[in-house]
């Protein structure tokens, strides 16, 4: 008898979760996690009664046929007031009126799902979050990007958790997901000590739930103080001494735990899981890590997940390291091409968006996180108008705290009418609800399988509640979805032709046994980690605030662009009233 160490989360007898994991004993040997094992062996006989559950990472063999459906194919097509979809294969077979009797379509193994009090479409696609922030919701307030990011992710007093964990703090917001009619989520999970066991357990958690994810591998080899602007003449020098310390994995070890984390899951759970690339940002990541990256994504057909110039630092910091606008600079080193994606975007220049209108480059839109942060508003009608792809995501669970995609939604097209006045260039909820579907699946380069319902495409499909007082009386449902509808009237959710959420219930976990493990874990960390995260941020504060006040008093290339006054005056302004005095 071997050791399986593929920990299912469920007993695989009676499918209640587990609430410790534990080595399980096995007659054969697995070497994917993937792999269902049905040969477990448990310490004790499990107690809980056999539930009906579908096993994690297997698909239902029956049909589906949601019959009679308000259908909305996508975001700028004609509407089906009332249509019924087939779903086969984990695949869309058929859409039309009245399936049901049809030559093949009928009989023992279909199950008919009522969609006559339902809007049916396609499942929104979370282009950018962070899975690993799930254990700090709503932890942190009114502090920028570089302060948070300093308590988040201290780079003193990262905590280290077991996998278990890691699955725990994953799976809050794949279930939050799939609660909001999220069907897949691309997850930029932060993993700065390179721990395999973060990701195996992130992976597990979207596998289980039966979610769609794309996973980066996240990457970062230049040491913490090479990017950092001003750090010599403004740290104190005890403090300077020791941020030296901090040094990068190297390029080649990034690598490896991309090919190793490729290797074991990447196509796993019928496909539902990709691994993809994060290198985390140009400024903590070496031209050559960049190259390299790129070169991968070419040859495989996968995405390069990348922070762009979220922040006003991120483009003083270009100036500095490259004397150049980013975005030129990461053309000049062939990183931009249409797998390349930049998450958040907000200081971009003309020519940086002329630059990726014609690359085919994509990048992010997380509105809500950009707000809470202060980062500035992303340059979406000007994106749009240069053809760039946008995918809507929510960004992280401890910046915009909750993976919430109809927040998102009614953010993406609202904030952009601040400070533009012809209001012909502002974004539409039509404009919105593409981001969120066809956007997003084309920032994961998935939009031949996702972000539409078709025939011959994957049944990622969620049911609205047409009764929903949101949608009293129904008129323009992209719209009242955007803006008057919220997570709460998503009912019913298909990923890959599997209901994995009935009527709010979720079918492939048992949901309240693992509420519990989740909170007693979150609880734990809170206890643990997070006072000695937040003792070991605290002498970095008044640093962080003298260069947060430096940056905003300091004029870039895109100066003008988060305050875009009507007259279109681009002299360059401090970003603050707050004065700045060096030393
Ligand atoms: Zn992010």
């Amino acid at each position: 008898m071997s050791i399986c160490m593929a920990l299912s989360p469920v007993c695989a007898d009676c499918m209640h979760a587990r609430s410790s994991p534990t080595a399980i004993r096995c007659a054969g040997s697995h070497r994917k996690a993937s792999v269902a094992c049905n040969l477990l062996i448990f310490p004790s006989p499990c107690r809980f009664p056999r539930r009906r559950t579908n096993p994690p990472g297997r698909a239902q063999k029956m049909s589906i046929l949601i019959q009679n459906g308000y259908v909305i194919p996508a975001a700028k097509a004609a509407h089906l007031p009332r249509a019924d979809i087939l779903v086969r294969e984990g695949r869309i077979a058929a859409i039309g009126v009245d399936l049901l009797g049809s030559p093949g379509i009928g009989g023992e193994g279909l199950e008919i799902v009522d969609a006559s009090d339902r809007l049916v479409l396609p499942g929104f696609v979370n282009a950018h979050t962070h899975s690993n922030e799930s254990f700090e919701q709503g932890f942190y307030d009114a502090l920028p990007l570089e302060i948070w990011l300093m308590h988040k992710y201290p780079p003193f007093a990262l905590p280290q958790l077991e996998e278990r964990a890691h699955y725990l703090r994953t799976m809050i917001l794949a279930i939050e997901s799939l609660r909001s009619g999220v069907t897949t989520v691309q997850d930029d999970l932060i993993n700065q000590p390179g721990d395999p066991a973060a990701f195996d357990g992130a992976a597990a958690a979207y596998r289980d739930l039966g979610l769609r994810a794309s996973i980066t591998t996240s990457m970062g080899d230049r040491d913490m103080l090479e990017p950092l602007p001003w750090a010599k003449d403004m740290l104190d020098p005890e403090l300077h001494a020791r941020l030296a310390t901090v040094r990068a994995r190297p390029t080649a070890d990034h690598l490896a735990l991309f090919e190793r984390n490729f290797d074991k899951w990447s196509g796993t759970a019928n496909d539902r899981l990709r691994v993809i690339l994060g290198p985390v940002g140009p400024q903590w990541c070496s031209d050559a890590l960049m190259q390299a990256a790129t070169e991968i994504s070419l040859a495989r057909g996968i995405s390069v997940h990348t922070h762009t110039l979220e922040s006003k630092t991120h483009a003083v910091q270009a100036d500095q390291i490259y004397g150049k606008p980013l975005v030129e600079h990461l053309d000049d080193i062939g990183v931009l091409t249409p797998n390349f994606t930049l998450n958040h975007a907000v200081w971009l220049t003309d020519p940086e968006i002329a630059l990726l209108g014609e690359r085919g480059s994509c990048m992010t839109h997380n509105p809500l996180s950009n707000l809470k942060l202060g980062a500035g508003i992303a340059r979406i009608p000007d994106l749009l108008a240069a053809g760039v792809p946008i995918g809507l995501g929510t960004d992280g669970t401890s910046t915009s705290d909750r993976a919430d995609m109809f927040r998102s939604l009614a953010l993406a097209a609202v904030t952009h009418r601040a400070g533009e006045m012809d209001h012909t260039r502002w974004p539409t909820a039509e404009d919105a609800f593409a981001m969120a579907t066809t956007g997003a699946a084309r920032t994961a380069m998935l939009g031949d399988d996702i972000g539409t319902l078709e025939v011959g495409k994957k049944a990622d499909i969620i049911l609205i509640d047409r009764s929903d007082y949101g949608l009293i009386p129904l008129h323009k449902p992209v719209q009242q979805l955007t803006y008057a509808v919220n997570s709460e009237a998503v009912r019913t959710v298909l990923v890959d032709g599997v209901v994995v959420m009935r009527e709010r219930e979720l079918t492939m976990i048992d949901e309240r046994a693992m509420k519990n493990e989740i909170r007693e874990a979150a609880e734990d960390y809170l206890k643990v980690h997070v006072p000695r995260m937040e003792e070991a941020a605290k002498p970095w504060d008044p640093y962080w605030k003298a260069f947060q006040l430096r940056v905003a008093h300091t004029a870039v290339p895109a100066s003008s662009a988060p305050v875009r006054l009507p007259c279109g005056c681009t002299v360059a302004m401090p970003h603050t009233k707050t004065p700045f005095a060096c030393g």
